[in-house]
């Protein structure tokens, strides 16, 4: 199969569909691969490296996806990407359609076979495609938190540890999931006060185990929600209902009554965010101030330290990617249902359930 890999074209994402290993991967077992120049520069990848793994350069995106009978990208393609998408071509990627008509439609319109990385499931449950993202997102949640708890940075002036004779700021993680629990285990390092919420008590009975009395946990609903971020400092937002946006569980009269100077770090913000106020912002320009409270609503918050999340994201991708490749798309769907999970759109049809039902389309 002829597999092409363009540069990332959304504002600040520096991240590559494939390195140069995973380039390997294809090309021994005789695909071809083409890869656009500059594709990983930011990154510390040379094209010099890609061609050592057997890729072609290509000068631009618009002859990868002329040639290419499968696309692999890191961020759901922009409209300029979308227009140039054919009937039949597979695009494998992150989509995060249930917050996106326009993409949706777009896609729909291509024809294309559109995998999304975050719908892919794994034998052991969870979303093997999304978890190595959610662990960076989760443990930059507490750093960007922390940074933006300073003044300058329009925050209250709170030190996350506190020092000895003054009191700890108190952290609250909604969601223990893999960002939660991966925030969970920065912020306990630093020795802030912690309470975590999910509507999942094994989730919580597990985090217990590991973490003892260094966190308190709560079921989540609206009373408990209410109280925890009232009463906090930093709010860390890391709900999934997987496929759906997210439910927004903190309200605008919530924000409203939190204390001046707190921050909300709204990891879920590429499904739509769980918090009433948020809007998705760009590491270009992270923040915003409603009420007081400052939000930090980055929607790819790994692209911030690129090179790990494309290793670790190649990692979790590569496998599929060459099944794909090595059978095709029915066939590789037909074999394996996790991967099966990941199909979005097929054909001019939305494939998957949650979407299509956000979404209103038929299904
Ligand atoms: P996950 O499935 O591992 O965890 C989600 C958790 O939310 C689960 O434990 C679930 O029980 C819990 N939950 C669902 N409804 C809840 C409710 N009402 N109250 C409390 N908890 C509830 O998902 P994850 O991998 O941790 O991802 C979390 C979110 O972060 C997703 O939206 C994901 O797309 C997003 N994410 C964003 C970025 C970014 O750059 N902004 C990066 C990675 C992941």
């Amino acid at each position: 199969m002829l597999i092409g890999c363009p540069k990332e074209i959304k504002n600040h994402e520096y991240r590559v569909g494939l390195t140069p290993a995973s380039v390997r991967e294809l090309t021994s077992r005789g695909h071809q691969v083409l890869v656009q120049t500059q594709a990983g520069a930011a990154i510390g990848l040379s094209d010099e490296q890609y061609i050592a793994a057997g890729a072609q350069i290509a000068a631009d995106a618009a002859s990868i996806f002329a040639k290419a009978e499968m696309i692999v990208k890191v961020k759901e393609p922009q409209p300029q990407e979308c227009a140039m998408l054919r009937e039949g071509q597979i695009l494998y990627t992150y989509l995060h359609l249930a917050p996106d008509p326009e993409q949706t439609a777009a896609l729909v319109k291509s024809g294309a076979i559109c995998i999304a990385y975050e719908t892919v499931t794994g034998p052991g449950g969870g979303l093997p495609l999304l978890a190595p993202m959610s662990e960076v997102a989760g443990r930059m949640s507490i750093q960007a938190g922390a940074a933006h708890l300073e003044k300058s940075k329009g925050g209250m002036g709170v030190l996350l540890g506190g020092v000895p004779g003054v009191a700890p700021a108190h952290v609250v993680v909604i969601g223990a999931g893999v960002v939660g629990s991966h925030a969970l285990q920065m912020v306990v390092g630093l020795g802030a006060r912690v309470t975590v919420l999910d509507k999942n008590v094994d989730r919580l009975r597990q985090l217990d185990l590991v973490f003892g009395n260094r966190i308190c946990t709560q079921y989540s609903n609206v009373q408990s929600v209410e109280e925890a971020v009232l009463a906090a400092d930093l709010v860390i937002g890391g709900v999934l209902i997987p496929g759906a946006a997210a439910p927004k569980l903190v309200t605008r009269s919530m924000v409203s009554r939190m204390k001046t100077g707190a921050v909300v770090v709204d990891v879920a913000i590429d499904q739509g965010g769980c918090f009433e106020t948020s809007h998705a912002t760009t590491h270009a320009d992270p923040t915003f101030v409603v009420d007081g409270v400052v939000h930090y609503c980055v929607a790819n918050m790994p692209g911030a330290v690129a090179r790990t999340s494309t290793f670790a994201l190649n990692n979790a991708t590569i496998g599929h990617a060459v099944a794909l490749a090595d059978k095709g798309w029915k066939q590789a769907l037909i074999d394996n249902p996790h991967l099966c999970a990941g199909l979005n759109v097929a054909q001019g049809h939305l494939t998957y359930e949650a979407v299509a039902r956000d979404l209103g389309y038929e299904y």
